[in-house]
């Protein structure tokens, strides 16, 4: 085989290598990003849990303080019964006043309090089902990537195989070369020359250069993009896509 027919089938390997690999890519990268959702809803739900906790205590000390209230209304309500003395019996009233007026904020900051309680827990409740759902897709989607993976993994090494036999009997610093427009210039070193311009940097040839791809099988680069290039209509590509 011709050498430039050698460097179009690493060509061909080599991105069929990224395009296989930018799909396995692509699943954990829906992963992390499900991931990145539940962390958000788990920060948002462990920050109400508290809330609510504190809340629900303020509540109970609220009725623990309406309870005293309540029974020293009572007796006081006793004692009023009792008194004769007209002074005393104005302040006790008065006293009782104020502490039916105390109980009645407390009341009321009581169902304040619940209501808050109840928005919020409600808040939680959606949060934990979201979470649930965002769990199980999740675990969904690891099953789906770990499956993928595992059936892409052995394409990957049978190309890698195969382009490393190529390599094998390939000069040197031809491979060095390959290797090096691979890095540089976006995974493609390799460019396909059609209609006299060069498919990757879409300059035209100089007619006598591409005259000279056309006869003559050897291995040539494009003057601008500096990528091996070769003359796709040449009858000896005709299976080369296929082969993959
Ligand atoms: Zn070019």
């Amino acid at each position: 085989m011709k050498e430039i027919q050698t460097l179009v089938r690493l060509q061909n390997i080599e991105t069929e290598i990224q395009r296989i690999n930018k799909q396995m890519n692509a699943l954990p990268a829906e992963i992390d990003e499900i991931n990145d959702e539940v962390s958000i809803i788990e920060k948002h739900s462990s920050r109400l849990e508290p809330e609510i906790s504190l809340k629900k205590e303020r509540h109970t000390s609220l009725e623990h303080e309406i309870g005293e209230f309540t029974v020293l209304f009572t007796r006081n309500k006793e004692r009023l019964r009792k008194i004769e003395n007209n002074r005393e019996f104005q302040a006790l009233l008065k006293e009782n006043e104020h502490i039916s007026k105390s109980i009645s904020e407390l009341e009321e900051e009581g169902i304040t309090l619940l209501e808050e309680v109840e928005k919020k827990e409600a808040k939680l409740n959606d949060l934990n089902s979201e979470l649930k759902i965002k769990k199980k897709e999740l675990k969904d989607k690891k099953k789906v990537s770990d499956k993928k993976i595992a059936e892409l993994e052995p394409d990957i090494k049978d190309l890698e195989q195969r382009k490393n036999e190529l390599m094998n009997d390939m000069p040197k610093d031809l491979i060095r070369n390959f290797n090096f427009l691979i890095k540089k210039l976006n995974k493609l070193a390799v460019a396909s020359v059609s209609d006299g311009v060069c498919d990757a940097c879409h300059m035209t040839l100089p007619p006598q250069k591409f005259n000279e791809l056309i006869g003559d099988q050897k291995v040539m680069s494009c003057p601008s993009c500096h990528r091996f290039i070769y003359w796709e209509d040449h009858e000896d590509y005709n299976d080369f896509k296929e082969e993959l």
